[in-house]
C-alpha cells in the first residue's frame, strides 16, 4: 500500500531522515516510535509533501507521489500542534476536508457528526476552537484528519496532550476506529505505551533510521538491543560473561540460549524480579536463579502495584514490583528471586551513529 525506498530528508548538513525504507500493508496500523528529534515529524511531512526529500521514492497504492503536490496525494496528516483554524468553529474545522472534496451539504453535516461522535465531541459543532481545552482541540484535529476518509492517515503524536483517562480510552478505541474506517495508518510517537497499544507493527526510529521493526509483543518480550530496551523503559541491564550457554553476572548464573561465549549484555524484563515471600508456588523455583539478598531503600506507590528499590548485597540496586499488599518498609532485609525466563541478551549501545549494534531493521 505504502512503499518508501531510500528516503533522505536533510536540513542543511543534518540528515533528519536518513536513507529510510518503509512498507505498510493495506489497512495496517504502523507506529513509528522514537525519541524527540529522531526525525518522526520530518518523515510524515515528507510523505505529505510538505518537505522535499533529497533522495528516495514514495509510492502510495502503486502511484509514485514523491514529487506530487500535497493536495493530490490522498493522505491526511494530523499535526503534532493540531494546526486548527482558530477563527472557525469546531464544525467548520472538521468540515474542511469533506468540503474541499465537494461533498453535498447534508453529507458533510452527517460526516462531521459521525467523526465528532468518534472522538466524543458530538454537539460541539458551533463552538469556537479557541474555547476548547488542549485535549479537546487534539480530538477535533483527529476528527478533522479522519473526516475526508484519506487512504493513508498519518498522526503525529496523536494522544500527546490528552489527560490520562481519555488517553487510555482512546488507546482502547482507536484500533477499532482505524479498522472500521478501513484505512492504513502511520502514527508516530515517543510514547511506547501508545505505540504498543495501537499498532499492528512498530518501527523503532533513531537518528533518522529504523533500528527495529516488529510486532508489539515481540518487541516488548525481546527488545534485541540496549537502545530499544532503554527506550521501552527497561532500564535494568547487567553485564555478563557467557560460557557454554551460561551467563555469569553479579547476580549469579543465568542460562542463556544460542549465545556465543564471551562478554554480553542482559536486560531484565518487567517480570524478571520477584520478592521471595515464601508464598510462591513450589514449582516456580526451578526457573529461578539462586536467591538474592538485599535491603529495601525506597518504596513508591505505582497505581496497580508498589515498586520497591532494593540494594543488593551483590552490588546493584534493583527495582522490584510488589503486586500484593503495601510492600516492605525501607530498611527491611529481603530476598529476591530472578526468573531466568524473563532475561534477554541485548546488543550493547555503541552511540548515536544510527547502527547502535541493533543490526539491520528486521522485517
Ligand atoms: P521528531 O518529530 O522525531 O521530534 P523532527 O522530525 O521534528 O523530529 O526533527 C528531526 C531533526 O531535524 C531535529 O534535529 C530537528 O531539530 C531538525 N529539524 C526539524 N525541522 C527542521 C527545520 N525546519 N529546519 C532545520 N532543522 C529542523
Ligand atoms: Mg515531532
Amino acid at each position: 500500500m505504502l512503499h518508501i525506498e531510500g528516503l533522505t530528508v536533510s536540513y542543511g548538513p543534518l540528515r533528519a531522515v536518513d536513507d529510510l525504507d518503509l512498507h505498510a500493508e493495506d489497512g495496517e496500523v504502523l507506529s513509528v516510535l522514537g525519541p524527540s528529534g529522531c526525525g518522526k515529524s520530518t518523515l510524515l511531512r515528507a510523505i505529505a509533501g510538505l518537505v522535499r526529500p533529497s533522495t528516495g521514492r514514495i509510492v502510495l497504492e502503486g502511484r509514485d507521489i514523491t514529487r506530487l503536490r500535497p493536495d493530490r496525494r490522498d493522505v491526511g496528516l494530523m499535526f503534532q500542534d493540531h494546526a486548527l483554524f482558530p477563527h472557525r468553529s469546531v464544525g467548520d474545522n472538521v468540515a474542511f476536508g469533506p468540503r474541499m472534496q465537494g461533498l453535498a451539504r447534508h453529507a458533510i453535516t452527517e460526516r462531521v457528526a459521525e467523526v465528532l461522535r468518534l472522538v466524543d465531541l458530538d454537539g460541539t459543532q458551533q463552538r469556537a476552537v479557541t474555547e476548547l481545552s488542549g485535549g479537546e482541540q487534539q480530538r477535533v484535529a483527529l476528527a478533522r484528519a479522519l473526516a475526508p476518509r484519506p487512504r493513508l492517515l498519518m498522526l503525529d503524536e496523536p494522544l500527546g496532550s490528552l489527560d490520562r483517562v481519555l488517553r487510555d480510552r482512546l488507546l482502547d478505541e482507536l484500533p477499532e476506529v482505524f479498522r472500521a474506517a478501513g484505512i492504513t495508518v502511520l502514527s508516530v510517537t515517543h510514547d511506547q505505551q501508545e505505540a504498543l497499544a495501537v499498532a499492528d507493527r512498530v518501527a523503532v526510529m533513531r537518528a533518522g533510521r529504523f533500528v527495529r521493526q516488529d510486532l508489539p509483543h515481540r518487541l516488548w518480550r525481546d527488545p534485541g538491543s540496549e537502545f530499544v530496551a532503554r527506550f521501552l523503559g527497561l532500564e535494568q541491564l547487567l553485564d555478563a560473561e557467557v560460557a557454554g550457554g551460561v551467563a555469569t553476572t553479579v547476580l549469579g548464573e543465568i542460562p542463556v540460549e544460542d549465545q556465543p561465549d564471551g562478554p554480553a549484555r542482559l536486560v531484565l524484563l518487567p517480570d524478571a524480579l520477584h520478592l521471595d515471600d515464601n508464598e510462591s508456588a513450589p514449582g516456580s523455583r526451578r526457573a529461578a536463579v539462586p536467591a538474592l539478598a538485599g535491603t529495601v531503600t525506597a518504596r513508591r506507590f505505582a497505581g496497580d502495584h508498589v515498586r520497591i528499590e532494593v540494594d543488593c548485597d551483590a552490588g546493584p540496586r534493583l527495582g522490584v514490583p510488589v503486586w500484593r499488599g503495601a510492600g516492605p518498609d525501607p530498611g527491611t532485609r529481603v530476598v529476591l528471586r530472578l526468573d531466568a525466563r524473563a532475561v534477554r541478551v541485548v546488543s550493547p549501545d555503541l552511540g548515536t551513529d544510527g547502527t547502535d549494534g541493533a543490526g539491520p531493521a528486521r522485517p
